[in-house]
């Protein structure tokens, strides 16, 4: 048997007439860039996210780059996020001309710890970025007293986590911005790279449609330097096919992770790997990943055994970003972030998407077991 880590064929096959109409239909016009099919996904976008407005850009990162720019955050802020996430989201405040500064995660959920953020606030901190990391929420009610105590911007980094909810609350709804990716592996993915940003201020939304568009506020007239952070009508019509199926793939999903967690409590496997674990806040995990961990320095060897047995898997993230070696320079050490430093050598991701069948599920719990039987 073979269980890929993600394998997008399945939920493009019914949508194919649909998706194949919407790239006649902008072929013919030759319309691609912004236009009705971008305000009319936006529409959507911001409905979904249950926020005033939403502003489709080119990717994630340019979603995250085009709020720090929107706020005018450059050389010389503090901007506090985790050292736990997809490069993109340190990425984007280092090119803007700030400063990273993180925050140690909580262990439970792998996201952001409010009171590691307390730590860290200096009268330079300009912002927070609070990640919800493989579609679980950050714990945000902290995290907004803080920054409403600080005077602080909040950019939620909703990358892995569209639809993911917060005490019943949209992610992207409750800081100042919502970050969205719409790279193919993500919940909600287009085909190739697109993002948005979501938003409950109109007048800072106005202000991300110049941004997006080199800062132009009428033609050829620039009232910023912002930069081209434009998405394509073609991506933006195929998004809209794809939003409405959204939080059926998202169930099923959460069905699978369900699931799992019977099959390997059947297996006898939950004192062998961590099971991913739900918050102590009430959440909707919209499951981008569902990550075990290895203790006892076996992580590697598992993932190469279940590789041997064509099982897909990967492992997110595995070296904490203070030590990567293009933030050297940040002064970065082992043991500055020991909860990141330890799951970033424990993690690892099982393949949870809509269309595995039980019989994978349950390949993929046996081979586990195999390798812990030998
Ligand atoms: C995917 C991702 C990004 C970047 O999105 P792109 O569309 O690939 O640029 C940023 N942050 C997180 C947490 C992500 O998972």
């Amino acid at each position: 048997m073979q269980v890929p880590l993600l394998d997008l064929r399945a939920q493009y096959a019914p949508l194919k007439p649909a998706i194949m109409a919407a790239f006649e239909e902008i072929s013919d016009s030759q319309r691609f860039i912004l236009g009705p099919k971008v305000e009319e996904f936006e529409k959507e976008m911001a409905a979904y996210c249950r926020t005033a407005g939403a502003v489709g850009v080119s990717s994630g990162s340019d979603a995250l780059i085009i709020s720090l720019m929107a706020e005018g955050i450059g050389r010389g802020d503090e901007v506090i996020t985790s050292p736990f996430t997809f490069f993109a989201t340190v990425g984007a405040i280092v090119r803007v001309g700030a400063t990273p500064v993180f925050a140690d995660i909580d262990p439970v959920t792998f996201n952001i710890d409010p009171a590691a953020i307390a730590q860290k606030i200096t009268p330079r901190t300009k912002a927070i970025i609070p990640v919800h990391l493989f579609g679980q929420a950050a714990d945000m009610d902290p995290i907004m007293q803080l920054a409403e105590q600080h005077g602080l911007v909040v950019i939620e980094d909703a990358c892995q986590a569209i639809g993911a909810e917060y005490k019943g609350r949209r992610v992207g709804s409750i800081g100042t911005y919502g970050a969205f990716s719409f790279f193919p592996s993500k919940n909600l993915g287009c085909f190739g790279d697109g993002g948005a940003v979501s938003c409950n201020d109109i007048e800072r939304v106005k202000k991300l449609k110049i941004f997006r568009n080199h800062g132009q506020s009428s033609t050829y007239f620039h009232e910023y330097v912002g930069g081209n952070f434009r998405i394509d009508a073609l991506q933006a019509a195929i998004l809209s096919i794809k939003l409405k199926q959204l939080d059926s793939w998202s169930e099923a999903r959460q069905r699978n992770a369900a699931d799992y967690r019977q099959r390997f409590a059947a297996a006898g496997l939950t004192g062998m790997v961590k099971l991913p674990q739900e918050a102590a806040y009430p959440v909707r995990h919209i499951y981008n990943q569902f990550c075990i961990r290895v203790a006892g320095g076996k992580r590697d060897a598992l993932k190469q055994f279940l590789g041997e047995h064509e099982v897909g898997c990967a492992v997110y993230y595995p070296l904490s970003l203070h030590l990567q070696p293009c933030f050297k320079a940040l002064g970065g050490k082992p043991g500055d972030y020991p909860v990141s430093e330890q799951v970033s050598q424990e993690i690892m991701a099982l393949p949870i998407y809509g269309e595995t069948t039980p019989e994978q599920r349950q390949y993929v719990v046996d081979t586990i077991a195999a390798f812990f039987a030998k």
